[in-house]
């Protein structure tokens, strides 16, 4: 399997939750949003998504985005590290893939995040490039990327992970544990809330 297709098909870490995470109603994130939109619909999604964050206890949705955040931080020194080592040269791009897609929770995540929200979904069409690859890499910072480019360690990346200290290590797994955990709860309380 390609880099590509790893990073358009694989999970993030799978560890058991520690008591420090929220309670995680489902598994796995919706695939809703998915797919090619207009910048049209984009905008209408997320102004769709605003609306109906609406009503949801916002201390709780600001605890999940500032936990979302605090961890983003953290790896991201580490992982623009490992591009900065690697990605110019590489002969895979995992850019390239042709099925990364912002989904609900990395919108749900944006609009509560109060980020400047990017200008559409990563292509309009399907055999579209990401619009955001530009000849100095990602134009978007980590935070505003789908989730999926931001944890993502291909095996050039996860080689430079596994020279880290052992501690170092612990810590980024927790950090992406704790993004993985807060996002799902997040997009869970989404779609349950009443309004
Ligand atoms: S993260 Fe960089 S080195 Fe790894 S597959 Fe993507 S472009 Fe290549
Ligand atoms: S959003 Fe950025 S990191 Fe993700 S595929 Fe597009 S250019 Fe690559």
């Amino acid at each position: 399997m390609t880099q590509r297709r790893r990073r358009e098909h694989s999970l993030p870490f799978q560890k058991p939750m520690s008591v420090t995470t929220p309670a995680v109603h489902h598994l796995e994130e919706s695939s809703l949003y998915r797919h090619p939109m207009s910048d049209a619909k984009w905008a209408a999604t997320l102004k769709k998504v605003s609306s109906n964050l609406e009503g949801m206890d916002s201390d709780r949705v600001r605890c999940h985005v500032n936990a979302i955040l605090k961890s983003i931080e953290f790896v991201d020194g580490f992982m623009e590290r490992y591009c900065s080592l690697t990605c110019a040269a590489c002969e895979d791009p995992c850019c390239h893939g042709k099925k990364i897609f912002f989904n609900q929770a990395d919108i749900i995540f944006l609009v509560s995040s109060g980020l400047p929200a990017p200008p559409g979904q990563t292509r309009s069409q399907s055999d579209g490039m990401c619009r955001y690859l530009s000849a100095n890499g990602c134009e978007l910072s980590r935070k505003t990327r789908p989730y999926v480019c931001v944890w993502f360690l291909c095996e050039t990346h996860m080689s430079h992970f596994l020279e880290e200290e052992i501690p170092v290590q612990k810590a980024m797994l927790k950090a992406f544990e704790q993004i993985r955990a807060h996002r799902l709860s997040l997009e869970a309380e989404y779609q349950t809330h009443p309004g």
